[in-house]
């Protein structure tokens, strides 16, 4: 069956291909380690008609399709089902080979790549131009433009410049059937009906596959410089964001929090990293300043911003960078906590969101919440306090062993989102649904809302092929 599939496949598609099962693997994998998958093959065209020509022999054969980009997706969405639960055979598609930067317009703001096109290729082009291209992930180096605008990505920078949706102007798609939209305007007044491309925009290929994308870009700052200062607690910060917002206005462009037991396991894990400040403090908050005149003015700036934040005691303690080096070290305290946090074992992950004022009350309640289910257990609490975005992550007390605790793995999770539900908020800020959130989203969503879900995924993917039991269950 599967042989006979395979060469049905070649003979209308004669770009790359892997079959064999050393070649599959690095694709049928996720992340973080969680989900192996099975694919009869994986296929990586280098244009949008050889997607196309893939996308059509899947619908023809009831092959189920599984767009990739840099597989640094965490919520499983980029993934193959496992064995046990592959209903059909499914292609792996990756648009690691569409990585071409098309053409960039400096006058209109815009860039228009390939999907496969790595995030940080994209800012360096960007750069290059004279511009900036703002998305900015601690993944940045490894996944793709494609995989951003499925996932609706956040980061760093979504404070000042919006999320992966708010950066995008347009998108060429090829469809469940196997068309080619395109749909690559760099217009930023189109009221010409449906917004389609938004449908598209945080689907997790669900719908179709992203080949192409209309990039807005923005003004290179001159100077950019960052914070890193001790809070007392959550509330703290949220009043320190009020008085850097007020202060700063635009300027501000990242506000992160950032609880010393996710610093500690940075400092325990990430080689030559070392404490900015000499004291310890229970939470510290990173925050980026910048200028498009020059550091001088940058530099007034975030000492101003301090200067009122110490005498309003809302902060104990700063460390500013003075040099690019000093940058990116600070930046990298926040940016390896992910990776530190793989380092020290396995942990229950949440990547949540709440109204900001409602950050610090979430964070209490939910701590108080956990810590009398679970006692000692480490909370490694950090993230984007500045979108009401954290990662809530828990890790096991000490003396636990990881695979032990992960049996909580249920119990947490509905812990921690009947609190998210409680503060009107969301399961997953920016990762995505995948399979990790899928059905904890529906959960918490209306009939309503999960029907014109269920509806807009009949329209475009009648089938079923696009990525099946991601998002929503079949
Ligand atoms: C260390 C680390 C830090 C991270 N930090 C952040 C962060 O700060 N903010 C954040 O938002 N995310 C973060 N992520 C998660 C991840 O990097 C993002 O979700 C990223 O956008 C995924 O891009 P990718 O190319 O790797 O996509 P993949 O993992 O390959 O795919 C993700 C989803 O998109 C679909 N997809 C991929 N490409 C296409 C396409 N061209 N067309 C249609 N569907 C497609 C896949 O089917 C899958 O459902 C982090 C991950 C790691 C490992």
């Amino acid at each position: 069956m599967s042989e006979s599939l395979l060469q049905s496949l070649k003979s209308v598609y004669t770009g790359r291909l892997f079959t064999d099962a050393i070649d599959k693997q690095p694709y049928l994998l996720d992340w973080r380690k969680r989900k192996q998958g099975v694919a009869l093959a994986v296929a990586e065209p280098d244009s949008a008609e050889g997607v196309a020509c893939v996308v059509r022999w899947c619908a023809a054969n009831n092959v189920v399709v599984v767009p990739q980009g840099g597989n640094t997706g965490l919520s499983g969405g980029g993934t193959p089902e496992p064995a046990e639960t592959a209903a059909l055979p499914a292609v792996v598609i990756s648009l690691k080979k569409m990585n071409r930067v098309r053409s960039i317009d400096v006058v209109n703001n815009t860039l228009t790549v390939e999907a496969g096109c790595i995030l940080e290729t994209i800012q360096e082009a960007a750069a290059q131009a004279g511009r900036l291209f703002p998305l900015s992930l601690a993944s940045e180096g490894s996944c793709t433009v494609g995989g951003n605008l499925s996932t609706n990505a956040g980061g760093v920078n979504v404070l000042r410049y919006g999320n992966a949706r708010e950066l995008c102007l347009g998108l060429e798609v090829v469809t469940a059937q196997g068309e080619v939209w395109n749909g690559l305007r760099g217009l930023r007044k189109d009221n010409t009906g449906y917004d389609l491309r938004d449908l598209f925009i945080g689907a997790e290929g669900t719908l179709g596959i992203i080949t192409a994308a209309v990039l807005k870009l923005y003004p290179l700052p001159a100077s950019r410089q960052v914070a890193w200062v001790s809070v007392e607690s959550p509330d703290v910060a949220l009043q320190l964001l009020g008085l850097a917002q007020a202060k700063l206005g635009a300027a501000l462009t990242a506000f992160e929090l950032i609880s010393e037991v996710a610093h500690g396991i940075v400092l325990k894990h990430v080689p030559n990293s070392r404490r900015p400040l000499a004291d310890v403090s229970p939470w510290y908050v990173l925050m980026e300043v910048v200028d498009f005149n020059n550091d001088e003015a940058c530099t007034v700036a975030l000492q101003a911003i301090l200067e009122a934040a110490l005498q309003a005691s809302l902060i104990s303690d700063a460390a500013v960078s003075s040099s690019e080096a000093q940058y990116k070290a600070i930046w990298a305290l926040r940016e390896d906590v992910s990776e530190a946090q793989a380092a020290e074992g396995k942990n229950i992950k949440h990547d949540i969101a709440v109204p900001v004022s409602q950050v610090a009350n979430f964070v209490r309640e939910t701590h108080e919440l956990v810590a009398a289910a679970f006692p000692a257990v480490r909370m490694v609490t950090f993230g984007h306090l500045g979108d009401g975005n954290l990662h809530y992550n828990v890790s096991p007390p000490l003396d636990q062993l990881h695979e032990e605790f992960l049996k909580n793995q249920d119990a947490i999770n509905l812990i921690v989102h009947d609190s998210v539900a409680r503060f009107n908020g969301s399961v997953s800020a920016e990762h995505g649904l995948g399979t990790l959130r899928r059905d904890e989203a529906a959960r918490y969503k209306s009939s309503v809302e999960m029907n014109m879900m269920r509806a807009v995924k009949q329209a475009l993917d009648p089938h079923g092929i696009m990525n099946p039991n991601k998002v929503l269950a079949v």
